[in-house]
């Protein structure tokens, strides 16, 4: 079969490698579309040691079942399937109180094991979740990033917030808007450097969007929530900078969710977060649950996606992934690949 293989250190090519067998508990899948994730890219542009080559990375995944492994019941081969790109051990208190994403023996695919970028994957069966005739192939594979933005808005104890700011308009960013939107957040606001983004952000219904290279974005959000800040904000940047602008546009009694995972470090003020008894959540990957409702919104129709992802052909893989770590590309934000 083909895969996008990282076959060492900068180096990215698509070739013949040999075909999974499903082990006990598995199947496997024919992937139908695969997302290109921003970690991935930070993985590969940083040689991280989290992901080490020779690996097939890959985690944000759909397709068919083509071969299902000894001790697998409730699936069939030709089943369409999403699969959650954390796999947990099961038994831990984590995984038994439905936090499988913080199981302490997590994986994730395209890490230590092969992931998504290729024809063929071999995935546990709990990974599983039933894809509806109604969502499309490359909806499928949006599920995870989707997941992640209802995770993130899942954190947030406020119904109804008034004000939501995301900062940050990359794939996480317009998810977790759009989710906000679903949820019926009266305003959405969102923050970015990129123009380009502000734009899809807009599309999206951000009104308004700030780009905080031209003004303080902080004193603008202050500005239009009339002196107050924001209910909920979203850091989907996750820079000492961003971390810090997201607590000081909140209100007080606010919530601030920090997904992004830019940097480590980060400078704060301890009186804006004591003072202000505002509440910053960490938000990681994403439970059964979160991907249940993401697929729910793709299948109600309550996400678009047309103005900003692109899916190419996995051949093209390594040019793609290649082109998304020197520049953001002008026509897309986010890129999946058809193997
Ligand atoms: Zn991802
Ligand atoms: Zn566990």
């Amino acid at each position: 079969m083909k895969a996008l293989v990282y076959s060492d250190w900068d180096q990215l090519e698509v070739r013949d490698v040999p075909e999974p067998k499903p082990q006990p508990g598995e199947v496997v899948v024919r992937v139908a579309a695969v997302g290109i994730c921003g970690s991935e890219l930070e993985g590969f542009a940083s040689r991280s040691p989290r992901r080490t080559p020779p690996l097939v990375m890959g985690h944000e995944f759909c397709g068919e079942i083509q071969e299902v492994g000894a001790g697998v019941s409730g699936y069939r081969p030709g089943d369409r399937v999403v699969v959650n790109s954390v796999i947990s051990c099961g038994r831990c208190p984590a995984c038994r109180d439905g936090q499988s994403h913080l199981c302490p023996e997590r994986e994730v695919f395209g890490m230590k094991r092969p992931g998504g970028f290729a024809e063929l994957c071999a995935v546990p069966a709990a990974t599983l979740l039933p894809l509806p005739e109604k969502v499309s192939p490359v909806e499928g594979a949006l599920v995870e990033p989707l997941a992640n933005g209802v995770h993130a808005l899942s954190l947030v104890a406020q119904r109804l917030p008034e004000t939501v700011l995301v900062i940050g308009a990359g794939t996480i960013g317009l998810m977790a808007l759009q989710v906000a939107k679903a949820m019926g957040a009266f305003r959405l606001v969102c923050a970015d450097t990129n123009e380009r983004r502000l734009e899809v952000a807009h599309a999206l219904g951000a009104e308004p969007v700030f780009n905080p290279v031209r003004g303080d974005l902080v004193a603008a959000i202050r500005e239009f929530t009339r002196g107050r800040g924001a209910d909920v904000v979203i850091d989907a940047v996750g820079a000492s900078v961003t971390r810090r602008q997201a607590v000081a546009a909140s209100r007080p009694g606010g919530e601030v969710v920090w997904i992004g995972l830019h940097e480590d470090a980060t400078e704060l003020s301890g009186f804006d977060v004591v003072l202000g008894e505002r509440r910053i959540s960490g938000s990681y990957a994403v439970t059964p649950r979160d991907l249940q409702a993401a697929i729910g919104l793709f299948a109600h129709g309550k996400i678009e996606i047309a103005p900003w992802v692109k899916p190419f052909p996995l051949a093209e893989g390594a040019r793609v992934f290649r082109e998304l770590v020197t520049a953001p590309p002008e026509d897309y934000i986010k890129a999946l690949l058809l193997p």
